[in-house]
């Protein structure tokens, strides 16, 4: 185990080789899904793969199964891996990285000759980024959304997802979902500062934040600026900024895990002389533990009902939408821990502030995820930016948490 060891210039020579495909003049990667650079950096991945002695197969929604057989004919397989699609201006390393770290992990298994006992399957999940369609390749396979759904959806040319998945040729023979995987682990680059702010190079993912939004209406009472005595007010904007310090006193109260933001507002009727009578406002609460995430809901109803006992106004809370946290496996996460400290790398645990393919996949199957630190915390930018070295790094670390896994099977 010792002896096993990754090449890190060939995992960063297939890292810029990918990044060539789409590159942008600042640095960066323009390889929108289904385009034709979404295709040439599938084909370079997928003859990679079979080179490395990969039986490649393709689900419905143009998802690419790379698997490298093991021992044991009736272990499910492990499962790493990320997107090749990027935005419209992204960087070099956002789901590249998870892919091409998965595939220097085979060739480096191919060189020391090493047989799992459970298959190996890196994974390249359709449509990550989500800017051309709606629908990914990681949610319609656990189940979220629909194949007939995502077939139908339309750019902004107002091409169509299924035509254009033809047309590059990735439509696989593949039902999406029901395919049987042991777990699931993904190589990342973190998109935040926290692993550059302490210095550590390997962040062991333990979820992602979840997400509630609410629209607030406050319903007060229209009234003369002038004739208006103070006390006989309903002021809808007063109560307003009362809520709204109340709401950032509650987010400091959780911080640094929990945010709460107050980003629009508008008041009505919005005159010099008239006690504003209305006064609509957003609300986004996020945190990584759903049972917290949960609670500081209930603090803002609380506030909510506090104000119109003390005031007489009319607060309405009204949900937009809520995005449960997702935890990853306790296992896996142990798993990606130990393997960092054998490969002799400093970690932390952290929790993703962005949606991954990883989270999808949590719904279905035990997951396990790792972070690599990526420059001033930059990503969704030409200019994201991640080490040879950390890149290597990530990539021992999910080489022996593989390994662990496959053991196990
Ligand atoms: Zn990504």
């Amino acid at each position: 185990m010792s002896e096993l060891r990754i090449n890190p210039e060939r995992l960063w020579d297939s890292l810029m080789r990918m990044a060539e495909i789409g590159a942008t003049e600042k640095g960066g990667c323009c390889r929108l899904a289904l385009s034709d650079e979404d295709k040439a950096g599938r084909d370079l991945f997928v003859a990679w793969a079979r080179e490395a002695g990969c039986d490649v197969s393709i689900d419905a929604m143009g998802n690419i199964f790379a698997r490298r057989p093991g021992r044991k004919k009736s272990a499910l397989p492990i499962a790493t891996g990320s997107h090749l699609d990027t935005q419209p201006t992204g960087g070099r390393f956002d789901g590249a990285y998870g892919v091409l770290a998965g595939l220097e992990v085979v060739r480096a298994l191919n060189d020391a000759e090493i047989e799992t006992k459970a298959p190996l399957e890196i994974v390249v999940w359709t449509n990550e980024e989500g800017t051309r369609f709606p629908f990914g390749g990681s949610s319609v396979f656990v189940g979220q959304a629909s194949l007939q759904a995502a077939y139908a959806a339309q750019d902004v040319d107002g091409l169509n997802f299924a035509e254009e998945l033809d047309r590059i040729g990735y439509r696989g023979q593949l039902p999406c979902g029901g395919r049987p995987l042991d777990a699931y682990f993904e190589a990342h680059i973190e998109q935040g500062p926290v692993l550059e702010a302490t210095g550590e190079t390997i962040g062991v993912v333990t979820g992602a934040r979840g997400q509630a939004r609410f629209d607030i209406t406050i319903t007060g009472m229209e009234a003369h600026a002038g004739t208006t005595p103070m006390p006989a007010r309903k002021d809808a904007l007063v109560s307003a900024a009362e809520l709204i310090r109340a709401f950032n006193h509650l987010g400091l109260a959780h911080a640094p895990s929990g945010v709460c933001t107050v980003g629009r507002i508008a008041c009505s009727p919005n005159a010099r002389n008239t006690i504003p009578g209305r006064v609509d406002f957003t609300i986004d609460l996020r945190h990584p533990e759903r049972r917290e995430l949960d609670e500081m809901i209930l603090e803002i109803r609380a506030l909510c009902r506090a104000e119109t006992e003390r005031t007489g106004v009319i607060v309405e809370l009204r949900r937009v939408d809520y995005e449960e946290p997702v935890e990853f496996d306790p296992t896996c996460i142990a798993t990606v821990r130990d393997a960092a400290e054998a490969a002799g790398h400093g970690s932390q645990e952290i929790f993703s502030g962005a949606g991954h393919d990883a989270c999808y996949l949590a719904r279905l199957l035990p997951v396990g995820m790792l972070f690599i630190p990526c420059k001033d915390g930059l990503s969704h930018n030409e200019l994201e930016s991640a080490t040879p070295e950390d890149c290597a790094a990530g990539t021992e670390v999910l080489l022996r948490t593989l390994l662990k896994q496959a053991k196990r099977a």
